[in-house]
């Protein structure tokens, strides 16, 4: 890890690109992993565009657990790793692919949520907005239950980005931006399998950048990669003695 450690203190703009093995780390739960929640066939579904504009309680009944139980659930420490680089002024921005809002609440800034999160839900009939506390009180903590417009009487749906809809196009547009001219690119805890998200690195490795990955288990571009390491609490805490 001091290897790594070195290469941030001595990169000019350092840029973060974190999955879910971030996340695990504070007991949300996977998505794809082994005991992913996509397992579930159920589960995989539920972020199925055409599902929820037929059946929003199918997302809403699935939802409880994965998505607004976490409310409670506090950033990690990756999460905290990453926020005392930014003080250090060695983190220039995370692009994650993380939907839990984690990187936001811890205080990193700025965060490109490319698949989206659940900071913010819309109407689907008339584009109300309200924020993830919002949607919260609307359920008030009925299971399953459909948050509905005062205005129109539509479901909310949060800003993740579901299968059949496209991903966000300024948070994209962002992290591409960014990418393209940090000189240090650390993965965290992706499997980088997941396009088109996992172009960033390799949009940044592509303008030059020096690529470091920290994951659970092998990645497509762990050859490309001058640091290669599993274990990312070792990471937290070589950030934290550093710092
Ligand atoms: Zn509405």
């Amino acid at each position: 890890m001091e290897i790594l450690i070195d290469a941030i203190k001595r990169a000019k703009t350092t840029m973060f690109f974190t999955g879910a093995g971030v996340s695990t780390l504070c007991g949300i739960p996977d998505f794809r992993g082994p005991d992913g929640v996509y397992r579930d066939p159920d589960a995989a579904r539920m972020f199925e565009i055409d599902l929820f504009d037929r059946d929003p309680g199918f997302f809403y009944s699935h939802a409880d657990a994965l998505v607004y139980g976490n409310s409670e659930t506090r950033p990690g420490p990756v999460h905290e790793a990453l926020v005392a680089l930014q003080k250090a002024g060695k983190c220039a921005g995370v692009a994650t692919q993380n939907i839990d809002g984690l990187h936001e609440r811890a205080g990193s800034d700025p965060v490109f949520a490319v698949h989206g999160s659940a900071a913010l839900h819309h109407c689907r009939r008339c584009g109300a907005q309200k924020t993830f506390d919002e949607i919260r009180a609307l359920r008030a903590g009925v299971p399953g239950a459909v948050p509905l417009c005062e205005k129109c009487g539509g479901p909310f749906k949060p800003d993740i980005t579901f299968f059949g809809e496209a991903l966000p196009e300024e948070a994209f547009r962002g992290a591409m931006e960014l990418a393209g001219r940090c000189d240090l690119m650390v993965v965290l805890g992706s499997s980088l399998v997941v396009q088109p998200a996992a172009s960033i690195p390799l949009a940044a490795l592509r303008a030059g950048a020096r690529l470091a990955i920290v994951n659970r288990g092998e990645t497509p571009l762990d050859r490309f990669a001058f640091f290669r390491a599993d274990d990312l609490a070792a990471f937290a805490q070589a950030v934290q003695r550093s710092v």
